[in-house]
């Protein structure tokens, strides 16, 4: 039986991970459990799954509300705001923390479940993406395993399984070019909203699903890739798989390729995540080779969609680059979600803040926060003038 902590438990994976933890009573006890602002699910959650220990993250969720749940639910202790939320992935009784957190929120969390001694499966990608190196190098130091959620990783973590890392060539990192794929820069110009939160194969949260749109999603599993598994960028090449049949794949010295498939479905990955390394039956359809029309391949288009390439660079260049990158694209999609920006607008403001961002070590989660916030108050700032000249 594993005890585990559900952070981000009311979003899209934290649902979904809600719903394995009730399909394996036998092997999962959800002991924490938190949530952001959506207090209404979260009551749900906790009539169901009663955890010792419960958070609401939202600083603007106050006292009431918190005072309100400690009497609806007198047997789970509860804390509030981002402090609660460290608190409880640090001290909180659990073996593995699973963090599905959106945005750079997750990396405190990571960073202080890891100083707790604890082993994550990871869906939050911002936390690698700009607390990689420090976040691997420490939970390796401390015997902790970090298995990915993200489906992509948790296929080539699988495919990986087969060869010795020494005799790995190339990391095939794929992705279904999202609901744009094939238009062109003026065709770009037009989309909406509601057209950039339609994926073709994913249901996700808002965030990843813009991400997706503009392929930062992409270009954010780059990185991910390339600091989860130690491999250089120009060993991983990112292939288009439309049909997002197959996950991703690893070529190996002697030219042999494995692949992981599967339905495009993330009970598969987190349900792998939390087995491993057994596996569980998972409540995912089975592929149905019969009925599967093709599967296609083709290379990004990275002139296009310059969010790719940007990550690509961020990568090459290091240091605060990724993390300055995250900061601007968290912003920049809140301000496209909002109504305020138009969608190519994210990748020409971000093409901006790269060019001028001015490169620094990050060593450790202060300063990671630190140049964060910075980013953000600068993209804010050039936005607002962009929208008043
Ligand atoms: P959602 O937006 O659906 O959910 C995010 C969760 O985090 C919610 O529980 C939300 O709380 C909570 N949250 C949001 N902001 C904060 C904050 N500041 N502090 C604490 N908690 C917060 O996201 P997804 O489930 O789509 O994605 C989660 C992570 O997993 C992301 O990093 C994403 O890139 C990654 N991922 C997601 C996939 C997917 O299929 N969705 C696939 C692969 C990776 P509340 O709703 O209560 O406000």
């Amino acid at each position: 039986m594993k005890k585990i902590g559900i952070f981000g438990a009311t979003g899209s994976v934290g649902v979904q991970t809600v719903h394995i933890a009730e399909k394996n009573p036998d092997k999962l006890r959800v002991t924490v459990l938190t949530c952001g602002r959506n207090t209404e699910l979260f009551r749900t959650q906790l009539r169901k799954l009663k955890p010792a220990l419960a958070v609401v993250s939202a600083e603007q969720a106050g006292e009431s509300t918190i005072q309100a749940l400690a009497k609806e639910f007198p047997r789970t202790e509860f804390l509030a705001g981002s402090d609660g939320l460290a608190q409880a992935a640090e001290k909180g009784d659990y073996d593995v923390m699973l963090n599905a957190i959106s945005g750079i929120a997750g990396l405190v969390p990571t960073w202080r479940a890891i100083c707790g001694g604890k082993d994550i499966a990871l869906a939050n990608k911002e936390t690698i993406v700009t607390g990689g190196e420090f976040v691997m190098a420490e939970s390796r130091k401390r015997g902790l395993s970090i298995i990915p959620v993200d489906s992509e990783h948790s296929a080539i973590f699988q495919c990986l399984q087969s060869g010795p890392a020494t005799a790995v060539a190339r990391i095939l990192l794929c992705g279904s070019g999202g609901p744009f794929r094939g238009y062109t820069e003026e065709r770009l110009n037009g989309v909406t909203v509601r057209q950039a939160l339609t994926h073709p194969n994913w249901k996700m949260g808002r965030k990843i699903t813009v991400d997706s749109a503009t392929m930062m999603n992409k270009g954010l599993e780059l990185i991910e890739t390339g600091r989860l598994f130690g491999i250089a960028e120009d060993r991983i090449e990112i292939v288009i798989q439309p049909q997002s049949i197959i996950h991703s794949m690893v070529e190996y010295a002697d030219g042999a390729v494995i692949a992981q498939l599967g339905s495009p479905d993330m009970k598969g990955p987190i349900s792998y995540a939390l087995s491993f390394p057994e596996r569980w039956p998972a409540d995912v359809a089975p592929l149905d080779f019969r009925k599967l029309s093709g599967l296609d391949f083709e290379p990004p288009d990275e002139k296009t969609f310059s969010c790719l390439r940007l990550a690509r660079e961020a990568m090459r260049a290091g240091g605060s680059s990724p993390i300055a990158l995250n900061a601007a694209n968290e912003i920049l999609v809140q301000l496209f979600l909002e109504g305020k920006i138009r969608f190519l607008d994210i990748q020409k403001h971000l093409e901006r803040t790269m060019d001028l961002h001015v490169q620094t070590a990050a060593p450790d989660v202060g300063s990671i926060l630190r140049i964060d916030a910075e980013v953000r108050a600068r993209v804010m700032e050039r936005v607002h003038r962009a929208c008043s000249a």
